[in-house]
């Protein structure tokens, strides 16, 4: 059997060990020191934000914005229908109610339309929602003028979740820096890792404050432990800080060399009848996070999504549908949603192939070999 070709793993890029040793021989094997802080500002000065707390995973960062904006038990907070569960799960952890918005077909991502469409009704309904999770999937930035003017207009906070983003932009300005908070994920899979690991970003400083506070057990300044609030065990250990540094040094050979795989699947699959990519409009960056495609069995021949999926997995070869909506989730169907129609489309028809940053010419050769 040839070697198992994964959808999208980790990729170190060399000077992550020396990071981990320097932790080692200072001892600061622990989730404070040096690394954390370094990691910090340079994860803010990338993406252009002033202020970022480096927490223990992107779920943690959403749960910690939530809670600083002080979203309550019986709140309501709007969500990305076409997401991954980490983007909604806090909002249950806080005993608010989700409320599902679906996708256009323009970017996959939040229906600007929809969006106040679900904001009026449920004003009328007698509850304004408290916030608004924004999802940006698979590298591609959402109708982010649409969407912000949406949020501003009804005055509701936007928690960006750009786990998938890192290293995109908008008309030059990076995902993730234009909600009040931003969220990144630095999960193996990701397109840089800590080996688990997330960070909240805001231009508010004392909102960042807040969640370090939050994220490390809420200790009041006393001697002794003392505690006026609830608090998190969050914060990044200092030996991933340290893995981020090195993984921060290659962010930009990450976006380029999973563009190039997007490029070559498209010049490879692009005339396919019944195939089909993301679209990137005209102003968006993608970091192409993963490589998606659409497979419309109408022009195919009949051929579908599983049938290409399955026969993937033959070849040891890792590919997987699109995230399966949050709407039709059995843990999430009894909250209320907005459409659904563009995510189920979506979720039908649509494969991630393996994107991977270290892929081979003869990987991604692989690959498309058994797709054709
Ligand atoms: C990965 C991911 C998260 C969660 O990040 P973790 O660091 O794994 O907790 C949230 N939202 C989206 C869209 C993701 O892809």
């Amino acid at each position: 059997m040839s070697k198992r070709i994964y959808l999208s793993p980790p990729h170190m890029g060399g000077e992550e060990l020396a990071y981990i040793h320097q932790a080692f021989d200072t001892n600061w094997v622990s989730p404070a020191g040096p690394h954390i802080d370094t990691f910090e500002k340079e994860l803010g000065a990338y993406n252009g934000i002033e202020y970022c707390a480096a927490l223990s995973s992107g779920t943690a960062a959403i749960h910690l914005a939530l809670v600083i904006l002080g979203v309550k038990p019986g709140d309501e907070v709007i969500c990305s229908s076409f997401t991954f569960s980490g983007s909604c799960n806090p909002i249950v952890y806080v005993g608010a109610t989700p409320v599902f918005v679906d996708s256009e077909l323009d970017t996959w991502n939040m229906d600007p339309v929809l969006l106040e469409e679900a904001i009026l009704d449920r004003i009328k309904e007698g509850k304004k929602p408290k916030a608004i999770v924004l999802v940006h999937l698979y590298g591609m930035p959402a109708k982010l003028n649409e969407l912000m003017a949406v949020s501003r207009k009804y005055e509701i906070p936007v928690i960006e979740d750009a786990a998938e983003v890192l290293g995109s932009t908008f008309f030059g300005q990076k995902a993730g820096t234009f909600g009040d908070f931003g969220v990144y994920s630095f999960n193996g899979n990701k397109i840089i890792t800590t080996s688990g690991g997330g960070a909240l970003v805001s231009k508010n400083e004392d909102w960042i404050k807040k969640a370090r506070f939050l994220a490390t057990q809420a200790r009041d300044a006393a001697p002794h432990y003392q505690h006026s609030e609830i608090g998190y065990n969050y914060r990044l250990s200092n030996i991933s800080a340290g893995i981020g540094l090195g993984q921060l040094k290659v962010i930009d050979d990450r976006v380029r060399q999973r563009r190039a795989n997007f490029e070559f699947y498209r010049g490879a699959l692009g005339h396919l009848p019944g195939i089909s990519f993301q679209p990137e409009m005209s102003g968006s960056f993608s970091n192409r996070w993963l490589t998606t495609i659409l497979i419309d069995p109408s022009k195919t021949g009949g051929i579908t999504r599983e049938d290409i999926r399955i026969a993937l997995e033959k070849e040891n070869i890792e590919s997987r549908p699109l995230w399966k909506p949050m709407h039709l989730q059995p843990v999430f169907q009894q909250f209320p949603s907005y459409g659904g129609g563009v995510s189920e489309r979506l979720f039908e028809r649509g494969l991630c192939l393996p994107s991977g940053s270290a892929l081979s010419q003869e990987e991604l050769k692989r690959v498309i070999s058994f797709v054709l």
